[in-house]
């Protein structure tokens, strides 16, 4: 009993010791906005501002800048005890692309993340975005220090990083947060994280907190801004700021709830032409043709889609191995697929710009969630278009070339089907299917139609990788004439 006794005293002594540094730091950061009862008071938070959001993984070419939204009426209500938040927002994109401006509602609920278009239909995200989501509520100075001040509080790492002091804070889920606190305000001012992305595998989540306020007895940051990799992802500015207001209801839309997270794959086969089959069923295509002995893909979007249409190629021509993918520019929801196909131990053909993108993706850590390449490496074999590259035999004959000047992206290559007068190209026009409106403009067309004039391509229909099979006519029709020179 004594030695039970003497044992708890110098346990309690010792972790006092061992915590007594980074409860010191927390406490000082919940002093320096407010003190702790003021933190543990809030419940909610309605966040009303602007600023800018960045469309990741869409850059223009590879490790270039992010196109931007401005992003205006934005409110984004926190509910820190219940794990839930909903933001809405209008975005306006400052790039060239078709897309209007448009409102943008995304939440979590519990383990239930959501989106709702703008018709209102609620759509569940992946568990992947959910985990990514519920972080979001530690990556605001009252998610984190409500953690940190709580009684169960896992305070570890107490350390400096160029002049900031650092602690490492535990969730119950098993999560660790690192929160930065200003050296002389004592001010949080940045928590990060780690996250996992389906292209790019492991990476940081930082989030950096500016320009505090005060509001009802609480300071807190106006400027929040995101990062992801590396990459700003998002600038919020802070305008007003209700504590513990009329939050409306923040539950999971009852469709959204009751959907799977798994990804559904629906792909329809057409053979549009001898040797070709258009892999349609959702909003990114794949095309399949055969060649004599061998057939290859073109485009792998994502992971799951990706190894769903290399078992449906394989099904169409059973006896010839599938053993070349190409890549129609490296955006992430057309390169989401690179990994899997690499896993698969497909031949990747990319444009040269595309090149260094592949080889990092290809080798990033994916210990977060493994992915089919993390669970069964493979090396990468891989070929880049330059000029051109044709692909050709007896059976079937593919030109591959690079598109040039498109304001979409810089590493697109088209697929020309010479024999067949087909073009298969993503993103540059996607011809809206029978009874949907069509977009408000083509910003591309022009381009892609001076890219097929400069190759002297004779083309008869498109396959495109949105949208649907049309007619080159369909195309020519709504492209701006073209400038005469002179
Ligand atoms: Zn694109
Ligand atoms: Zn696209």
């Amino acid at each position: 009993m004594r030695y039970g006794w003497l044992a708890a005293v110098a346990l309690g002594l010792s972790t006092g010791c061992m915590r007594s540094h980074e409860t010191a730091l927390v406490r000082d950061a919940a002093e320096s906005m407010g003190g702790p009862a003021r933190i543990a008071s809030v419940e909610t938070l309605v966040l009303e501002g602007g600023g800018e959001a960045f469309n990741f993984g869409q850059s223009k070419s590879p490790g270039g800048e992010l196109p931007r939204f401005t992003v205006t009426e934005l409110r984004r209500v926190i509910d820190f005890p219940g794990g839930r938040w909903r933001q809405e927002s209008l975005r306006t994109p400052t790039y060239v692309t078709a897309n209007p401006p448009a409102r943008q509602v995304l939440g979590l609920a519990g383990e239930v993340a959501y989106n709702l278009s703008h018709t209102g239909a609620a759509t569940r995200a992946s568990a992947r975005t959910a985990l990514h989501r519920a972080a979001e509520i530690y990556h605001h100075p009252v998610g984190i220090l409500r953690e940190a001040l709580g009684t169960e509080a896992n305070l570890t790492n107490a350390r400096k990083e160029g002049g900031r002091d650092v602690v490492d804070v535990g969730t119950p889920s098993g999560a660790t947060y690192s929160l930065h606190i200003d050296g002389t305000t004592k001010l949080p001012v940045k928590v990060v994280s780690r996250t996992s992305n389906p292209v790019l595998g492991d990476v940081l989540m930082e989030t950096e907190f500016s320009d505090y306020t005060e509001t009802d007895g609480l300071k807190l940051p106006s400027v929040i801004t995101s990062r992801l990799d590396g990459d700003t992802v998002a600038v919020t500015r802070v305008s007003a700021t209700t504590i513990n207001g009329d939050a409306g209801d923040l539950g999971a839309p009852a469709d959204a709830a009751a959907a799977s997270t798994e990804p559904t794959v629906a792909i329809e086969a057409a053979e549009v032409a001898k040797g070709i089959w258009y892999l349609t069923g959702q909003s990114h295509h794949s095309v399949v043709a055969e060649f004599q002995d061998h057939l290859v893909l073109i485009e792998v979007p994502n992971e799951a889609r990706t190894l769903a249409v290399i078992a449906k190629a394989r099904e169409l021509v059973p006896g010839k191995p599938l053993t070349h993918a190409v890549v129609t520019h490296h955006h992430f929801d057309h390169s989401g697929g690179v990994r899997a196909a690499v896993s698969e131990g497909l031949t990747l053909i990319v444009h040269r710009g595309a090149e260094k993108f592949v080889e990092d993706v290809v080798q990033r850590e994916h210990g977060t969630e493994p992915d089919a390449l993390a669970k069964g490496p493979k090396p990468l074999i891989l070929q880049t278009v330059e000029e051109e590259m044709v692909l050709e035999d007896e059976a079937m004959s593919i030109a591959l070339y690079p598109i040039d000047g498109s304001p979409h992206a810089d590493t697109l290559l088209m697929a020309y089907f010479p024999r067949h007068g087909l073009l298969v190209q993503a993103d540059l026009f996607s011809p809206p299917a029978p009874g949907a409106p069509p977009p408000a403009a083509y910003p591309f067309a022009a381009n892609l139609i001076e890219n097929c004039n400069r190759r002297g391509l004779t083309i008869e229909n498109l396959l495109p990788i949105h949208g649907r099979m049309a007619p080159m006519k369909a195309l020519l029709d709504v492209a701006p004439p073209a400038k005469t020179s002179g």
